[in-house]
């Protein structure tokens, strides 16, 4: 099972984490209008719930629209941006449970398509690949990955238009939901579920990948370890997905 984000739990990924958008877009499979649930237990910090539409020429906190942040107990911070107006149930100060109703899936901000633009900071402030929550508790087969923009978009139909969720480039992200099931792919991300000992070097050599620092360079900006130097902990990190296969692949 995933951690889910939606109480139709039917969550697809329109818009994936990279160096320009530290963040995953989603949508729910049937494009429906789902109730946006808190991913984990945490202390409500922000609520902004009072934007009316949407705003393709706002800047900074404004391109949000409506939105929650959670300061949860597992230390990541958590930010739900683009919900419905006035659809939020949650109030600043407040403990929220992990699967309580905080609000809907909107179009507020700078969105393109209902969609919800998740975010999620690390205890270092660092803003992380959701993925890594979503999937923490998954197996290969239920896993939620990214969309693989192939040249498959290019049979997308204009009545697609409505997923066009992509707040940053929606040019860019013509996919229809059929072709983001049919792009389901593991081996988007390294798994090394057999490896029981503590390197990430000796782990990556396990599954005959290239273990140099380097690569270990690109893996580790791929999945939201910056300014990788090879440190305790940053291996450590880079050790736990790769055994949980929830290591993106580069
Ligand atoms: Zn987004």
């Amino acid at each position: 099972m995933i951690n889910h984000v939606l109480d139709s739990m039917n969550e697809v990924i329109t818009n994936n984490y990279d160096a320009n958008h530290k963040a995953i877009d989603i949508v729910a499979s049937d494009n429906s209008e789902p109730n946006i649930i808190a991913l984990k237990g945490g202390t409500v910090k922000t609520v902004v719930n009072n934007i009316k539409g949407t705003n393709h020429k706002s800047k900074g906190l404004d391109t949000y629209g409506n939105y929650v942040k959670i300061k949860q107990t597992d230390g990541n911070t958590a930010l739900y941006a683009h919900m419905k107006h006035g659809s939020i149930t949650v109030k600043e100060g407040e403990y929220v449970e992990k699967g309580e109703t905080i609000g809907t899936i909107g179009e507020t901000g700078n969105a393109y398509g209902k969609h919800l633009h998740l975010e999620i900071q690390n205890k270092n402030n660092i803003k992380e690949n959701p993925l890594i929550s979503l999937n923490e508790n998954s197996n290969d087969s239920n896993k939620l990955i990214n969309v693989q923009k192939t040249e498959e978009k290019t049979t997308s139909n204009s009545s697609d238009s409505t997923l066009n969720n992509n707040h940053t480039n929606p040019t860019t992200n013509n996919l229809s939901i059929n072709q983001v099931s049919h792009n389901y792919k593991s081996n988007e991300f390294l798994s090394a579920k057999k490896y029981t000992h503590g390197s990430i070097v000796d782990a990556l050599k396990s599954i005959n990948m290239d273990s140099s620092y380097n690569y270990r360079k690109k893996l580790a900006k791929a999945n939201g370890i910056e300014n990788y130097h090879g440190s305790y902990s940053q291996n450590v990190k880079m050790l736990k997905l790769l055994k949980q296969g929830n290591l993106k692949k580069v």
